[in-house]
């Protein structure tokens, strides 16, 4: 059976790297590639980071309940495809994991879709005063959007007891083994 390991955090915590590590440490394991409609960043692969959709066929998808669950993040819409998660767990073998990158809403629809094979983990940075200093120092962002960014970091640190752990991102190895033993 393949479970699913669901990896929530602020924007800046640090999850899309540790996420990348545990699939490079275990070959098996698969990444659930989200659909979203935001643009698509430098170094950024289509099919592979991200399904990068126009609005309106994300909108036609969400009607046509292609959709296990969808968020609308900073003005973009992002969600998992229903269609991509049942050839992933077609396709698994053995102890095989599926690793779910989403805001802690979009994780808690996919415990209510799959209650007995999720398992949440909260990444949380050193201090919230930590991330916020990243954040706004983020020089390719208007001060509105860096606002709108801790607002919203605020808002999922507040929902981490909602997770099954919370484990802190200081150091990225220390944290990547820490969700490992989680898996044991
Ligand atoms: P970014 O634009 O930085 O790649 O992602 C912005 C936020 O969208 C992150 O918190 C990320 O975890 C979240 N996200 C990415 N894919 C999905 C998804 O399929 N569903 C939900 N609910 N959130 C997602």
């Amino acid at each position: 059976m393949m479970r699913l390991l669901v990896l929530s955090a602020p924007s800046g915590a640090g999850k899309t790297t540790i996420a990348r590590q545990l699939i490079q440490r275990h070959p098996s394991w698969r990444f659930s590639v989200s659909a979203t409609t935001r643009q698509q960043r430098p170094g950024e692969v289509d099919g592979s980071d991200y399904f990068f959709l126009e609005r309106e066929e994300f909108q036609q998808r969400i009607a046509n309940g292609d959709l296990i669950e969808w968020e609308e993040i900073f003005g973009n819409l992002y969600g998992t495809l229903r269609s991509h998660i049942a050839r992933q767990l077609q396709e698994s073998e053995g102890d095989s994991r599926m690793i779910f990158d989403v805001d802690v809403k979009g994780a808690l629809s996919i415990r209510a879709a799959f209650p007995n094979e999720s398992l949440l983990v909260f990444i949380a940075p050193p201090s919230l005063e930590e991330l916020e200093r990243r954040l706004r120092n983020r020089q390719t962002e208007s001060p509105e959007v860096q606002q709108t960014r801790i607002n919203r970091a605020r808002m999922e640190m507040a929902m981490q007891g909602e997770f099954d752990a919370v484990v802190v991102n200081d150091v990225v190895e220390r944290a990547v083994q820490q969700i490992e033993a989680l898996l044991q």
